[in-house]
C-alpha cells in the first residue's frame, strides 16, 4: 500500500490536475461508467462530531474506494487542528486490496475548487469579465483562484454574511492582478459568473441579483435545508448538477423542487455537456446554475492523481500490510 500523508499534498497536487480528474469522472458518471455509492453521515455522539463516508467506483479510471471523515467542531479550539478531517482510500478493483491510503483535506478543497471550475468552462459565456464570489470562507478562496485560471477576467467582485473576511478574496484578486470590489448583493448584477460557497440555512442570492447570461456555480449547499439561492433563480435557469440524486436531496436543488418550481427531470448532469450529449448553455442571455453537491467519485479521482504524482516524486511511502 502506498501512503501520501497530508503534510505531501500541497507540493504535489495542483487546481490544473484537480480540474482534469474532476472533468474526466464528471463524463464518466454521466457515460454510465462511474457511480457514487449511498452516502453514510452519522452524528457520533461524542465531541459534537458528524463522520461519514463517501464512495464510489469509476470503471473508466479504475478508481475503487472511499473517503472517510467529516467535522469535529472543537478541533481548532481545543486540538489547534482544522475542524474538516478527512482521509482517503484506494483500493485494487481487481483484487480488493487496499492500495493507497491519502490525506484528504487540502484535495477536499481543491476538488470543490475544480468543480465551480469546470462548470464554468462548460456553461459560462466564453467573454465572461467580471466573477462575483458570494461567501469569503476558507473554501471561496479555493474557489475563486481555481476559477481564475480559465477565462479572461478584468474584475472581481465579493458579498459576504461577514464582510471583515472579504479582504481574502481581495489578496487572491490581486495574486491573479485583478482588481476586487466589494459590493452589495444586488451590485452581483454586474457578474458574468457567480460563485457561491457560504454556511447558509436561507436564500441569499435572489432572482433580481443576478443579469441574464449568467452562469452561477453554487457550491454551498451540500447538506439538507442548507440554502444559497432563491427558489426562483433555478426556476428562470437551466439547472446542471455533479449527480442528480444529491442535487435533489442535498443540493440547492431540494428547495426549487419542494416549492414545486422545477422537476427532477428539468435538472442535467454536467458530464453530459463535458461528454456533448447535452448542449449546455444555448444562448448569451441564459441563466445556468451547476449545483455543486459534492459527490465521493471527485474525491477518488484527485487522490488516485494524486498517488501517481507522489509516485513520481518519490513522495509515495510503500508499506506492506
Ligand atoms: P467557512 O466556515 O470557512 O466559511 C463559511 C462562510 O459562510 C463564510 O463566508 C461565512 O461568512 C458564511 N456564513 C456564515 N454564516 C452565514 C449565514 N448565516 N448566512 C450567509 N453566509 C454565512 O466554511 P467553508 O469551508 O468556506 O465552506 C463553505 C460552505 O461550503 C459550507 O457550507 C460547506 O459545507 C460547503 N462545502 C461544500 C462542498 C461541496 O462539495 N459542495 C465542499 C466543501 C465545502
Amino acid at each position: 500500500m502506498l501512503i501520501v500523508p497530508e503534510r505531501d499534498i500541497s507540493k504535489l497536487m495542483t487546481p490544473e490536475a484537480a480540474f482534469d480528474a474532476v472533468e474526466k469522472v464528471f463524463a464518466a458518471m454521466a457515460a454510465g461508467q462511474a457511480y457514487n455509492f449511498p452516502v453514510i453521515r452519522e452524528a457520533i455522539g461524542h465531541e459534537d462530531a458528524l463522520y461519514g463516508f463517501k464512495g464510489g467506483f469509476d470503471r473508466a479510471g479504475l478508481t475503487l474506494g472511499l473517503k472517510a471523515g467529516g467535522y469535529w467542531p472543537n478541533n481548532l479550539t481545543k486540538h489547534g487542528l482544522i475542524n474538516h478531517q478527512s482521509t482517503i482510500f484506494l483500493f485494487d478493483p481487481d483484487t480488493g486490496m487496499v492500495s493507497a491510503m491519502v490525506g484528504g483535506n487540502l484535495l477536499t478543497a481543491l476538488r470543490t475548487a475544480a468543480a465551480s471550475s469546470v462548470s464554468i468552462k462548460h456553461l459560462a459565456r466564453k467573454d465572461a469579465k467580471v466573477i462575483g464570489m458570494v461567501g469569503a470562507g476558507h473554501q471561496a478562496k479555493f474557489q475563486l483562484r481555481a476559477a481564475l485560471k480559465h477565462g479572461n477576467y478584468e474584475k472581481v467582485i465579493g458579498w459576504n454574511f461577514h464582510p471583515d473576511m472579504l479582504p481574502g478574496l481581495g489578496e487572491v484578486a490581486a495574486e491573479a492582478g485583478l482588481p476586487f470590489e466589494a459590493v452589495d448583493l444586488p451590485g452581483m448584477r454586474a457578474a458574468d459568473v457567480i460563485i457561491t460557497i457560504a454556511s447558509s440555512f436561507q436564500p441569499i442570492l435572489l432572482a433580481d441579483h443576478v443579469s441574464p447570461g449568467t452562469h452561477i456555480a453554487c457550491m454551498g449547499t451540500d447538506t439538507k435545508g442548507k440554502q444559497e439561492l432563491d427558489p426562483a433563480l433555478l426556476a428562470k435557469a437551466t439547472v446542471f448538477t455533479d449527480e442528480i440524486a444529491q442535487s435533489v436531496s442535498i443540493g440547492e436543488a431540494q428547495h426549487a423542487i419542494a416549492a414545486g418550481l422545477i422537476q427532477q427531470s428539468d435538472i442535467t448532469q454536467l458530464g453530459e455537456v463535458i461528454n456533448g450529449t447535452h448542449p449546455g448553455r444555448t444562448s448569451a442571455s441564459q441563466i445556468t446554475v451547476f449545483d455543486g453537491t459534492g459527490v465521493g467519485l471527485q474525491d477518488l479521482a484527485v487522490a488516485a492523481a494524486v498517488v501517481v504524482l507522489a509516485q513520481q516524486n518519490g513522495l509515495a511511502i510503500e508499506v506492506n500490510i
